[in-house]
């Protein structure tokens, strides 16, 4: 940040620049000794198909810190990108999640569910990704075509082809990728047909209101829409996130959307707190 208003100001250290620096840098310090000290936890998202039955989840970590109570990954996952230790939390991450898929191997409903990772820009970026999600894989016993990585089209700016490299190589042992909060970001058609993806996420922001009303369609109709036949056209698996009713379902589906996941269904929860799986 201080880099940054550097190139536009003369660079002169004020008070509450001062004191945003020193939060920022505590806030890197104490979620090292967070991550170290296995304050981290992963919650589960169901996602549902058309018919309402839960196909898999998406993990999505929080931060529960001794003071401050849970954090969201929205307040931490930007400040460990910047110092790094998102290399050191996407492990993690990658290998509870991982744990979690073989606990599940057994069971008649869950062995079938898919698991969705949030995968940030420097650990796609790292020259050991592919090695390191292999060796997770192959520690952990999971199936690797349960896992289902998820990245953003912001991470496809420069070094497109070596990461499409990467994904073919994982691709090719059988773990699939999934394009989040699409249509929010830098939208290259072109790098869209050449990514070897399965399934397109279209963003919330689409599909939700801010309003707090039950009855709530969608947010905007036309674009998820488009986003569908688009990815159809691609012959992706499209997907809706933030799915808060069931009109926003009920229009989703008749547009042709496949998978669906938000609040209408289910909270992120812990693991054990996840729906039992009995009706069909
Ligand atoms: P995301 O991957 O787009 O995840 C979806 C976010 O939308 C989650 O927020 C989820 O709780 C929220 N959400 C789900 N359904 C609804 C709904 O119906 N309405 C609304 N308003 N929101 C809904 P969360 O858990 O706070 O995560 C925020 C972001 O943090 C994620 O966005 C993802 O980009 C990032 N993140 C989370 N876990 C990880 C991780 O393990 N690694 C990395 N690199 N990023 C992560
Ligand atoms: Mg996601
Ligand atoms: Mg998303
Ligand atoms: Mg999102």
């Amino acid at each position: 940040e201080a880099k940054d208003a550097g190139r536009n100001t003369s660079v002169f250290f004020d008070d509450d620049l001062q004191t945003r620096l020193n939060t920022r840098l505590e806030m890197q310090r104490e979620l090292h000794r967070g991550i170290v000290e296995n304050e981290l936890e992963l919650f589960y998202q169901t996602k549902v198909n058309c018919q309402q039955t839960c196909v898999g989840v998406e993990a999505l970590v929080r931060w529960f810190h001794p003071v401050k109570g849970m954090i969201s990954p929205v307040d931490f996952i930007s400040i460990a990108e910047q110092s790094g230790d998102i290399l050191l939390l996407g492990k993690w991450v990658m290998h509870t999640a991982c744990e979690t898929l073989v606990a599940w191997s057994n069971d008649p409903i869950r062995s079938d569910w898919t698991m969705s990772v949030n995968v940030s820009v420097r650990q796609l970026k790292a020259d050991n990704f592919v090695a390191e999600v292999t060796q997770c894989l192959q520690d952990t016993g999971a199936p690797a075509n349960k896992l289902i990585l998820e990245i953003t089209e912001s991470m496809l700016l420069g070094n497109t082809e070596s990461i499409i490299v990467k994904m073919q190589a994982l691709r090719s042992i059988g773990v699939r990728f999934a394009l989040d909060d699409f249509g929010t970001g830098y939208s290259n058609l072109s790098y869209l047909q050449r990514l070897p993806l399965d399934q397109l996420k279209i963003d919330r922001s689409f599909v939700s209101t801010n309003q707090d009303q039950a009855t709530a369609g969608l947010a905007q109709p036309q674009l998820t829409q488009s986003i569908i036949s688009l990815g159809k056209t691609l012959g992706l698996i499209v997907v809706a996130e933030g799915v808060e009713t069931k009109a926003q379902f009920e229009a989703l589906t008749s547009q042709g959307c496949d998978i669906f996941q938000g609040f209408h269904f289910s909270q992120p929860t812990r693991l054990n707190a996840l729906p039992q799986p009995n009706k069909k």
